[in-house]
C-alpha cells in the first residue's frame, strides 16, 4: 500500500466518520465549518462527505476558487487587451469561460482576438520567445499557490530581457478575506478547514490570528477523504473543549513556516494592494500588485477603454462565495445554469462551488445523515 492510500482507506475513512458523530453527538448545538480552497471543495463534493456527517455539523464553501473570486472588471480588461492588435492573451483554461460584462474571453477568441490557453506563466513565456513582435500578456490569477511560478516567469524574462511579457495582475492573498469573513456577521463559522495548497507556501503559522484574535479553530488539511474527516473531526473537537487553535495535519507536505524560497520570490516582484472580491467585494491589502521597479511587467498600466462592470443578471456568486447560500438555493442552478453553459463564475471551473454540487451533490442535497 502506498502511503497515500492509507487516506482513501475505506476502513479508515468509516472510523473517522464515526469518530465524528461519536464527537458531534456531544456538542450542544449545531456547526458550521468552512473550507476555502476550491480543492476542497471539489473532494468534499466528489467523496460525498457532506452526507456522511452528522447533522450537527454543516460544511460550507467560502471563496477558495481563484476562477470564481475574480471580478468581472479584471475580465473586462483583459478581453480590452485581448482586442488590441499587438497582443496575445494567455490564461489557464477556466478564466475563458467565465462570464464578463459583455461575453468571455471565449468569445472575444470566437471574434478573432487572440487568446491562448496555456498550463503554466512559462508557457506564455515560451510564446512570448516564439512572437518578438507581439506583446504577451498573461493573467496572473490564483493565490499564493499559483504565484511563486509567476514570479519564477517574471525572473526568467528580466534575466533572458524578454521585454514583450507582462501580465495583468490578479492575484489574492488567503488571510484577507478570512478576517473578512470573520468579522462580517452574515454567517457564524465555527472554524476553517485551511487550504492545504496555499498553506505550504505561507506555512500553518500563517493562521494563527484565527485562534488568537478571534477565538475560530482551524485546521490545515490535505485533500482526501481521510484528511478532511480528520479536520472536521479536530474542528469539532476544538469546539467541545472551547480551546481554538490552528491543527497542522498536513505535515506531510506543510512546515510551520512554509516555503521561504517561494515566499521571498512572491516579494521580490509583488506587494500587497486592495482589490475587489467576487461577492467580498474591496478588501484591503488583499491582493498582489507588480512592485513599482517592475511596472514595465504591468500590463495594467496599458490604457484601454473598459465598459462598466456588470455582473450576469439573477446569479447569486456572491452569496454563494460567502456561505450564505448553498448553489441550490440560486434559483438558476441547473434551471438556465450549468457547467456546459455556465451563467456566473461559480458554474465554470470543476473548484466552483456551484460545478461542484451540480455534478455531485445535486441529487442527494439534503440527505444528511
Ligand atoms: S448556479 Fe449559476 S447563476 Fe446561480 S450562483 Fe451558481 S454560478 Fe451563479
Amino acid at each position: 500500500m502506498k502511503p497515500s492510500d492509507a487516506f482513501s482507506d475505506r476502513a479508515t475513512v468509516e472510523a473517522l466518520v464515526s469518530r465524528a458523530r461519536e464527537q458531534a453527538s456531544r456538542l450542544d448545538r449545531p456547526v458550521t465549518f468552512m473550507e476555502v480552497c476550491g480543492t476542497h471543495t471539489h473532494a468534499i463534493a466528489a467523496a460525498g462527505l457532506r452526507r456522511l456527517l452528522p447533522q450537527k455539523v454543516r460544511l460550507i464553501s467560502g471563496p477558495g476558487c481563484p476562477v470564481c473570486v475574480t471580478p468581472v472588471d479584471y475580465l473586462d480588461r483583459a478581453e480590452a487587451l485581448a482586442a488590441l492588435p499587438d497582443v496575445i492573451v494567455c490564461t489557464f483554461g477556466d478564466l475563458v469561460r467565465v462570464p464578463s460584462s459583455c461575453g468571455s474571453l471565449e468569445q472575444a477568441r470566437a471574434r478573432g482576438c487572440d487568446v491562448r490557453i496555456v498550463y503554466s506563466p512559462r508557457d506564455a513565456l515560451a510564446i512570448a520567445r516564439e512572437h518578438p513582435s507581439k506583446r504577451i500578456v498573461f493573467l496572473a490569477v490564483g493565490f499564493e499557490t499559483t504565484l511563486p511560478t509567476v514570479a519564477a516567469a517574471l525572473a526568467e524574462a528580466e534575466s533572458e530581457g524578454i521585454a514583450t511579457f507582462q501580465i495583468l495582475p490578479g492575484g489574492k492573498l488567503i488571510e484577507p478575506p478570512l478576517r473578512a469573513l470573520v468579522t462580517d456577521g452574515d454567517v457564524q463559522i465555527d472554524g476553517f478547514l485551511l487550504p492545504g495548497h496555499v498553506s505550504v507556501i505561507i506555512g500553518s503559522n500563517a493562521y494563527t490570528f484565527l485562534a488568537e484574535e478571534f477565538r475560530v479553530p482551524g485546521a490545515v488539511v490535505g485533500f482526501t477523504p481521510a484528511d478532511i474527516l480528520l479536520g472536521v473531526s479536530e474542528l469539532v473537537q476544538q469546539v467541545l473543549e472551547r480551546a481554538p487553535r490552528v491543527a497542522n495535519l498536513y505535515t506531510r507536505v506543510v512546515r510551520p513556516e512554509g516555503n521561504r524560497h517561494a515566499q521571498e520570490l512572491i516579494a521580490r516582484f509583488f506587494e500587497p494592494v486592495d482589490t475587489r472580491w467576487r461577492g467580498l467585494g474591496e478588501i484591503p491589502g488583499s491582493g498582489l500588485g507588480v512592485r513599482a521597479t517592475w511596472a514595465h511587467r504591468d500590463a495594467s498600466t496599458i490604457e484601454v477603454a473598459v465598459p462598466e462592470p456588470r455582473e450576469p443578471g439573477g446569479c447569486r456568486c456572491g452569496e454563494v462565495l460567502k456561505g450564505v447560500i448553498e448553489p441550490p438555493q440560486c434559483p438558476l442552478f441547473d434551471r438556465g445554469c450549468t457547467p456546459d453553459a455556465p451563467l456566473g463564475a461559480c458554474m465554470v471551473s470543476s473548484e466552483g462551488t456551484c460545478a461542484a454540487w451540480y455534478r455531485h451533490e445535486r441529487f442527494g442535497a439534503g440527505a444528511a445523515a
